[in-house]
Formats: structure tokens, sequence, C-alpha cells
């Protein structure tokens, strides 16, 4: 079943209001096995919202539009609904009387104005608000070769569209008809230390289009996420169905893959380190206290973080990690070098340490990428060598 998610509203189009209510409905509708395939958004222009419902009406199988179902003018969506579908809008006394009562309750009367909000495409259902004034719309849509399709219109409040979603709309999809009960599932292992086609190209078949289950690979300041998407009858089945792929990917991709889901790199150490009870300091030339931030929010208890020097100094790395880890007498220090000697040259190296009681290993690396990654894509790097290290003092 393919879903699509319509957004409305000029806030949303001019960039004024970031559109979270489809990122919401996706992974929600997700949970119930329906892959959306679209997400749409459109301005409150009548014409524009008919020809955007028309389109998702042929081209999937269930659509969750939010938005524009308030009372001014500017909001379309029962309008374009009944226009996209060729119905008339018919007055539903039981709504008008839920309207007048929200008003009333508050000792004042309704605006002639929300009288619209009680207005329904025929043949449509009342998907009941209990927190606002504006019902939502159920309705299923005949296509010209005699299938259907099943819309349904929700506020764009998003308390209101949770929370109608929760007791009404969810149940709903449930039970219809071509929903198996399933749900979709993401997996993500996280890798470090090459480039995303470098990468690719050592797992070339998990990328196919068309794979079951499927691998997408998405880059996020030089950090790779594979994510492994599976459908099946419950979170368990859905796990089941990923095993051989995550033990492919890590026969492929051994100590490239250093952790899962929500894991960074200064998590992963820190964990290591905690292992062995061993401590941390670190000094920073050109990342301005990054990794220190890092590991500080990793180290939640406080036990491997020893201390820090952030100083623009010109300082080798190598030289640097040696001294810091004396200073403060821990098991481990990492420095990073200058990144900038003589301004941003993408040519340039710069150069990073692992320093333990026993000795100091030293990597470089060019300034690659927009100016904005340099300084995490370098801490990343530091944090990475000490993660190699503290896998080879376990072997
Ligand atoms: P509406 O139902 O169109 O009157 O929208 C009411 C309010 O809900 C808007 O002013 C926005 O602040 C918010 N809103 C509408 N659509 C979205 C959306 N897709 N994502 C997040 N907030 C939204
Ligand atoms: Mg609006």
């Amino acid at each position: 079943m393919r879903g699509e998610v319509i957004s409305i509203g000029d806030e949303l189009t001019s960039g004024q209001r970031l559109d979270t209510n489809s990122q919401w409905l996706s992974t929600h509708l997700a949970d119930l096995g329906i892959q959306v395939m679209y997400h749409t958004t459109v301005g409150d222009d009548l014409q524009a919202n008919i020809q955007v419902m028309q389109t998702a009406i042929n081209r999937a199988d269930l659509i969750v539009i939010t938005g524009g179902l308030g009372p001014t003018d500017d909001d379309l969506t029962r309008q374009a609904i009944a226009e996209a579908t060729g119905k008339e809008l018919v007055l539903d006394e039981a709504s008008l009387e839920h309207i007048e009562l929200r008003f009333s309750a508050r000792g004042r009367t309704m605006p002639e104005k929300n009288k619209i909000q009680a207005y329904f495409p025929a043949s449509s259902q009342v998907i009941p608000n209990p927190n606002g004034t504006a019902p939502g719309i159920d309705m299923r849509v005949s296509r010209t070769d005699g299938t259907t399709s099943r819309l349904f219109a929700l506020p764009g409040v998003p308390i209101e569209m949770k929370e109608m979603w929760q007791q009404t709309v969810h149940s709903v999809i449930q039970s219809m008809e071509g929903v198996e009960s399933s749900v979709i599932k993401h997996y993500c292992l996280k890798c470090f230390g090459v480039g995303e086609s470098h990468l690719e190209a050592m797992v070339p078949d998990l990328i196919k289009r068309g794979r079951k289950p499927s691998v997408g690979i998405t880059v996020h300041q030089a950090t790779i996420t594979l994510r492994i998407t599976a459908q099946g009858i419950d979170e368990q089945a859905c796990l089941d169905q990923m095993q051989s792929t995550i033990q492919e990917i890590h026969d492929s991709l051994g100590e490239l893959v250093y952790g899962t889901e929500e894991d960074e790199l200064q998590d992963v150490v820190i964990k290591l380190l905690l292992e062995q009870n061993g401590s941390l300091s670190v000094h920073e030339a050109d990342t301005g206290g990054l990794l220190s931030l890092c590991l500080t929010e990793a180290d939640t208890a406080k036990n491997v973080f020893r201390g820090a020097s952030i100083l623009p100094t010109e300082d080798q790395a190598e030289q640097m990690a040696k001294q810091t880890r004396e200073q403060f007498d821990t098991d481990y220090a990492i420095a990073i070098g200058p990144l900038y000697q003589t301004g941003i040259d993408e040519n340039a190296e710069y150069q990073y340490a692992v320093a333990t009681r026993e000795k100091t290993m030293v990597e470089s690396s060019r300034l690659a990428g927009h100016p904005e990654i340099h300084r995490p894509r370098a801490v990343k790097q530091a944090l990475n060598l000490l993660r190699k290290v503290l896998l080879d003092s376990q072997k």
C-alpha cells in the first residue's frame, strides 16, 4: 500500500515554519506497515490544492492531509477535497453542535465563520477533534479505473493532529482492507573511516534497489549510516529478517562499523575506556573544545575524561599527546594539532595523535570538504584513532 502525506499552508511553503507533521505521520504510518512514497507541501491556494489532491488520489492508496481545516478564508482543505472528488459539501448537525458547544462552554457564541467547519464532503465520515473546533475528514475516493483511495484530513495544529491520529485514524487504518498487520522497522549501523563511495564499493550488493531488507546509505559530517529497513508482523520479525544483512555488513566492513542506532564515536570510546577502567585527557589546538564537549556529554558518569588543554598552539600533535597524558596523568591522551596554519588550504595536512603509557600513534589527514565540517571531522578522526587503539589492546 502506497502512502502520501500532504501538508497545507503558506507558512510551510514560504519557509516560515518547518513541516514537522509529515515526519511524524510518516514514522507512524511505517508502524502500520505503510510505505510513504510522497511528501507534498502546498500553499493556501484552492486550485493548487485541488491539483495536488487529484494527483495524490491517482497515485496513492492512502493519503493523510494536514492543515487548512480552520474557519478562515485561507483554510481551503474541505473545499479542495469536495472539488477534487466532485462531491457537495453537506452540513453535519452533530459537528455543528460540537463546535457551538465548545464556544458556549467558554461563555461565547459561535462566530458565523466557524459554521464552515461543520460542512463535510458528501459520503465522508467525521473524525472527532477533542481539542479543537475543526473535525477531520475520512473519505473513500473512487478512481476512474474503479479502484479506491482512502483520504484522511486532519488539522495542522500538531497536538490536535496527533491526538486525532491516536484516538481514531490509527485504528481505522489498521482495520482497512489491504493493510496487513505489519510494521516497517529501521536499524542503523554507524561507520567511520572511509568515504561514502569507497564504503559503498565494499558492500556493492547490499545497496541495490529492490533488495529485501533494503539498505540505504547516508552521510553526516563524515559519519556514514547504513539504514536497514524491513517489514514484518512485528518488531522481532523485522529484526530476524535483518540478521543476515547485519552479519554481512560486519563481515565486509569489520572495524569500520563502530556502533548502532544513535551511537556516536565518543559514546563508543567512553564505553571501551570504562570497560578497561581507563582515563583520558585531550589537547585541542584548533577545535575550540569540540572534542572536550563531545567527551563531557558522553562521559555521563564522569569516570573517564579527566582534563583538557584547549590552546591555539602550533605544536605537533605527537608531542602534545605525550605531554598532555603526563600532565593529567591519564592512561590515554588525544591531541589534535592545528588545522589551519596558513588559512584554509584544501591541500594542507593536519595531524592527530593518541598517546598511551607505552607509545604514541600519529595520523594525518587533509582538510577536505566544506569548512563547516573540518572541525567535527578532525574530532571524529581523533576519536576513531583512539577507538582503534583500544580495540587493538583488547586483542
Ligand atoms: P491550520 O490547520 O492550517 O490552521 O494550521 C494551524 C497551525 O498548525 C499553523 O499555524 C501551524 O503553526 C501549524 N501547522 C500546520 N501545518 C503544520 C505542519 N505540517 N507541521 C507543523 N506545524 C503545522
Ligand atoms: Mg493554515
